[in-house]
């Protein structure tokens, strides 16, 4: 049977076939958000990374067992410093004036109402870092016996980086050449032995809110170990993908996988997929850079928020994508168009779905997610008047598994209808703008603006939308 889906994978640096462990199901482990703060549109492509790579499994019958985890502890502000880093959560929750708990219900809420306005079907279960200190204390406990930890005089437990010999697999970064200081995992201080090893359990807490219990002493976890320890609870010990940020594969994963490997004594994840990162306006979206868009404010915006997966969608994930707020504009504009468009077939009697664009369509998401090229054979068969609007139908319904996209949304409502007048200004404005007045076609811009009707301009025209 051909693999029902081909990934980048970045430890090969190859595209693979993936082919299910177990045959029926996908195991997919995705590292999920620090629930301190709002997730940006630019985080927001990270996790729909997994939802595509989903969608195109479930229709190749496959049911896929997701998981994403929660951190709401031990990730620090510098997570290079063991002494000094604030942990992300305590710190916020002192800015709020509320506790620990309550922010990271907080942010966790919103981020699932960002994952459902961007059509991102839920994993199978969430697994809160918070939760899970007994799994990651009993997975230290076993890195100890098997020789590949130490405790150090000051109670930290470190992980000896050159017990495992393939680390830097994913990142090629190897440990002779990965010199003090140079990484952000090889920093910290403290007892260890060994420059690139790092912290499985941190005994300085920084924050008495986050402490907890271990036979090590007092202390808090690594934020590397969580992933391990959720991963192999809720997976077991084989997982078909790993996804994350591209920022992700060093330390995080590079870590993460001598850890698991280690614990298990055998490769655990069969593949490790990354999305590279979303830009705005030129430069990385990041809160450091003041460049951050919410899902709330696209909406506030008057955009629907699957532009923003529209958008998406006309790069490859392993692609950087610049955005800006004309192209969220533009992909708004693009899927009223679709579906008016689409509301309109239905009017049409049903016919047998276009087999000749579904397979292109499928076939290009099977191949490395390559939805630009899917985008395109959605365009030209909005463009192909061959092809029955009952087919069309059928074909754009059909496809919308895959896209995601809620293309079928207008059908059954009622049409816009517009306002007294609106008509007439603008054929006027049309009229106008071809004779390139356009201080005239400005005022009415002005006029219709004022009876409830918003006037774009596009290649193909002028475009309205009312209320
Ligand atoms: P963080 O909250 O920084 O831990 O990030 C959560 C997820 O979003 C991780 O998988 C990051 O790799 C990813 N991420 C952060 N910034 C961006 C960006 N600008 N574009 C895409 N993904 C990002
Ligand atoms: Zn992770």
């Amino acid at each position: 049977m051909p693999a029902p889906l081909r990934l980048h994978d970045t430890r090969t640096g190859k595209v693979e076939d993936i082919v299910p462990a177990t045959p029926g199901v996908l195991r997919v482990y995705a590292c999920g958000p620090t629930v301190y703060r709002d997730q940006h549109v630019g985080n927001m492509r990270s996790y729909l990374l997994p939802d595509l790579i989903s969608r195109v499994a479930r229709r190749a019958k496959l049911r896929v067992d997701l998981v994403v985890n929660v951190t709401d502890v031990g990730h620090l502000v510098d997570d290079s410093v063991a002494d000094t880093g604030e942990d992300k959560l305590a710190s916020q929750a002192r800015a709020e004036e509320r506790s620990i708990a309550e922010v990271a219900d907080h942010y966790l809420a919103r981020f699932h109402a960002d994952l459902a306005a961007l059509n991102i079907y839920p994993a199978a279960a969430y697994p809160r870092a918070s939760e899970s200190i007994d799994l990651m204390l009993r997975l230290t406990a076993t890195l100890l016996e098997r020789g590949n930890a130490y405790v150090g005089d000051d109670g930290n437990v470190w992980f000896d980086a050159r017990s495992f010999p393939s680390y830097g697999a994913i990142s090629h970064n190897r440990l002779d050449a990965l010199q003090a200081g140079a990484g952000s995992s090889t920093d910290e201080v403290g007892s260890k032995r060994f420059h690139a090893d790092w912290a499985l359990w941190k005994a300085t807490a920084p924050d008495a809110a986050v402490v907890f219990d271990s036979p090590y002493g007092p202390g808090f976890p690594g934020w590397h170990l969580e992933c391990s320890a959720m991963s192999l609870d809720a997976l077991g010990e084989s997982i078909d993908i790993h996804t994350g940020g591209i920022d992700l594969r060093f330390p995080h994963h590079e870590d993460e996988r001598a850890q698991t490997e280690a614990a298990v004594g055998h490769e655990v994840v069969r593949h490790w997929v990354h999305g590279e990162h979303l830009l705005f306006e030129g430069r990385k979206m990041a809160k450091s850079v003041g460049n951050v868009v919410l899902m709330d404010d696209v909406v506030a915006a008057g955009l629907d928020p699957l532009a923003v997966r529209l958008a998406f969608l006309r790069m490859r994930y392993r692609q950087q994508t610049d955005l800006d707020w004309d192209a969220l504009r533009a992909a708004d504009r693009q899927l009223t168009r679709w579906r008016r468009e689409v509301a309109r077939w239905a009017e049409s009697p049903s016919e047998a779905l276009h087999a000749g664009y579904d397979r292109r369509v499928a076939a290009a998401f099977a191949d490395d997610l390559d939805t630009p090229a899917a985008v395109v054979a959605l365009q030209e068969l909005f463009a192909d008047d061959a092809v029955s609007d009952g087919s069309r139908f059928e074909t754009v319904a059909a496809l919308d598994q895959l896209f995601g996209l809620d293309l079928a949304r207008d059908v059954g409502r009622a049409p816009d209808v517009l306002p007294e007048g609106a008509a007439a200004l603008l054929a006027q404005r049309q009229e106008a703008r071809g004779r390139k007045d356009f201080a005239t076609s400005d005022r009415l811009r002005d006029e219709l603006a004022a009876i409830g009707v918003a006037v774009t301009d596009t290649a193909a025209g002028q475009e309205w939308t009312f209320g």
